[in-house]
């Protein structure tokens, strides 16, 4: 690698989507941000957005065949702007990833040996880590020369403790089938907490943080001195909060019920628990500004959903209290997170108790920025700080590369 190379291509591979952002870590620039989306079907689309210099967002409709094509059209977008794949400061690729299994802790360099571990972990996670492969793939064949590194969504439970991390289940048979629980979106929590700490202008090493990234995935995070100790996502991504279309926690009994009661098979009631639940399943709706409109409305439906989502985010910020014994911040982050000022007070209501409280005026400033939303008193910050999945990923790729 040259001195000069300072920039990192963040991909997010999906099964017919890339999402796709140049940051130069220099200062932290985005160069360029895009898109492209189904994948595979007759009218694929690509949206690439060029940062800087007044650049008007481009925005194709075509058939793009594969991973393969999509790539080759990424690379051309950016290569019109001067930035291509084959520029001397292009640094490495990082690759989101979404399971590491028990087996990757940090972001890795990808080899041929690296990739046919992710390979081993498709079991764990079926819809996604194979359209990370295939991205890592295409890319690898673009630029053999080039690092590529892997940032797993698990890497930063990886440190919970054997307490948080098993189920109370036949150890024989949790580890026959590397049954534990792993959580998810960690890229966000890992960066969410850090940021919080410079927010608070401590040491991440001092501080206790309940992360709470409330998107249309969503997940509680508890964070002692840095490290997650317990986060509410478990072998998949549906155990823990109501989220946008997932049940979250329900008895696992229910599954049995459905087999024998309703006859239904185990894919229909997958699809059942991760995309026809959650906000969806209770009143047909997973936008959370439609269903705080249903309820400003009086709307039963949206109210009872609404309800039963703020119950369990209770619950979980209860508990992660007292898993860390003291709690110094409550941290707010991802769409609804950062954007609902209404799931935020109702949230916290009631957790004076605990030195929790909002301040109404300050919870309803609108802000792309870190803030705090508790009064100056408080006992315990409340915060909103916004997540930024790629510069953590591209963070993480260059510090591996820039040694
Ligand atoms: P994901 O990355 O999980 O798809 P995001 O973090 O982008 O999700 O969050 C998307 C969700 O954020 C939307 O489904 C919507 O419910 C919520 N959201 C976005 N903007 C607002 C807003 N202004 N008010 C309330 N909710 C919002």
């Amino acid at each position: 690698m040259t001195s000069q190379a300072t920039r990192v291509l963040v991909l997010n591979s999906g099964s017919s989507s890339v999402k796709y952002q140049l940051l130069d870590m220099r200062d932290g620039t985005r160069l360029a941000v895009g898109l492209v989306e189904r994948i595979g079907e007759r009218a694929s689309r690509l949206v690439h957005t060029p940062s800087g210099g007044g650049a008007e967002k481009r925005e194709r409709t075509e058939r793009i065949a594969d991973h393969e094509q999509a790539l080759k059209a990424v690379a051309g977008e950016l290569a019109r702007d001067g930035i291509g794949l084959d520029s001397p400061e292009l640094a490495a690729i990082g690759h989101r990833v979404v399971h590491g299994g028990p087996e990757f802790s940090a972001p890795t360099l990808i080899d041929d040996a690296v990739l046919a571990e992710i390979e081993r972990l498709v079991p764990l996670a079926p819809l996604h880590n194979p359209a990370n492969i295939t991205g890592i793939r295409t890319a690898r064949a673009l630029r053999p020369d080039l690092p590529q590194v892997a940032v797993f969504d698990t890497a930063f439970h990886s440190t919970m403790p054997e307490d948080a991390a098993r189920y109370a289940i036949d150890t024989g048979t949790a580890d026959a089938h590397r049954i534990r629980r792993y959580g998810f979106h960690g890229t966000s929590h890992a960066y969410v907490s850090r940021r919080a700490a410079e927010l608070l202008g401590r040491p991440p090493e001092e501080l206790n943080l309940i992360v709470l990234h409330l998107g249309n995935g969503a997940s509680a995070s508890a964070v002692a001195g840095g490290r997650c100790v317990d986060t509410s996502m478990g072998l998949t991504p549906l155990e823990g909060l109501v989220m946008g279309t997932r049940s979250g926690d329900i008895d696992p009994a229910v599954v049995f019920h459905l087999e024998r009661v309703a006859g239904m098979g185990t894919d229909e009631i997958d699809e059942l628990l991760n995309k026809k639940s959650g906000l969806m399943g209770l009143c047909g709706d997973n936008d959370m500004r439609e269903i705080l409109r249903r309820v400003d409305g009086g709307d039963a439906a949206a109210t009872l959903a609404f309800g039963i989502y703020i119950h369990r985010l209770k619950k979980y910020i209860g508990a992660y209290y007292a898993v860390l014994g003291r709690v110094d911040a409550v941290v707010f982050t991802a769409g609804v997170g950062e954007n609902a000022a209404p799931v935020r007070a109702a949230a916290i209501a009631g957790l004076g108790g605990l030195g929790l409280v909002v301040d109404a005026e300050l919870n309803a400033v609108r802000s792309g920025e870190p803030r705090l939303v508790s009064p100056g008193h408080a006992r315990v910050a409340v915060a909103v700080v916004p997540t930024d999945e790629e510069m953590e990923i591209a963070r993480g790729t260059f510090a591996l590369v820039d040694a």
